[in-house]
């Protein structure tokens, strides 16, 4: 599920979307995407939840569709559903986001964190460097700095290249469960088809039972396996 499309989607994280569609397709499923806006209507089933960045502008229109869909997501994601907010909403899967204009957009408090906006915005390329999946690479745009609580694991942590959470203590995004929040833009999924593999898996072991990612993984079509191959190498060349 793509959540707040129309609101949340900027710097190509649409990107993310194709992909998972793309891998998982490769690896034999055949997703469908729902894309949900503010008063949509709620899909039956969820495997995987997507979400994008976007305007502070943005982030005030979906706030109040958010706050009511809170609980819903906070039961997917202690259930395991394995999701990635991206920047705005990263934010907002937090507690709150104190804009710059000095306006509070509360958050749902999935992610132990607060985010507070400042003058100088924080851009540029950002290397990532994860325990679970090696240096992942992005591009940031953010006005938001973001304090993980204490005992929040980040995502990883940055060095010469980028500012990550906040500019100040060298963690980038979080994780909590299968649920990943970042300030990767890129998109993030076409350059570092780990974590997209990631997400596919935890969808599919969710679903049909620990271990049946890697059994569908196993007995794939060689022409799969060569085009999945073909991505990550393009992957690997990826600027
Ligand atoms: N509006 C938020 C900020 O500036 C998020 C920006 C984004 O999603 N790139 O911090």
């Amino acid at each position: 599920m793509s959540l707040y499309h129309r609101d949340m989607n900027i710097y190509g994280d649409s990107g993310n979307i194709l992909t998972v569609a793309r891998r998982a397709g490769l690896y034999g499923f055949a997703p469908s995407v729902h894309y949900y806006d503010p008063g949509g209507v709620w899909p039956d089933r969820v495997d995987l939840v997507l979400g994008g960045g976007g305007q502070d502008q943005g982030q005030g229109r979906i706030m109040e569709d958010l706050a009511a869909r809170g609980p819903v997501l906070h039961a997917l994601a202690d259930d395991g559903t394995p999701m990635l907010m991206i920047c705005g909403l990263y934010q907002l899967f937090g507690d709150y986001f104190q804009t710059s204009a000095g306006d509070r957009l509360e958050g749902i408090g999935i992610i132990g964190a607060h985010t507070v906006g400042r003058d100088r915005r924080m851009i540029g390329n950002l290397v990532d460097h994860t325990d679970g999946f090696g240096d992942v690479i992005g591009y940031e745009n953010h006005s938001g700095q973001t304090y993980l609580d204490d005992g929040v694991r980040p995502l990883g942590t940055v060095d010469a290249q980028g500012c990550g959470n906040n500019g100040e203590d060298r963690t980038e995004g979080a994780r909590v469960g299968n649920v990943i929040g970042t300030y990767m833009h890129g998109s993030l999924l076409p350059k570092n088809p780990a974590v997209a593999d990631f997400l596919i898996r935890a969808a599919v072991d969710r679903r049909y039972g620990r271990g049946a990612f890697a059994q569908q993984a196993a007995s794939l079509p060689e022409e799969n396996r060569r085009e999945i191959a073909d991505l990550d190498d393009l992957a690997s060349r990826a600027g």
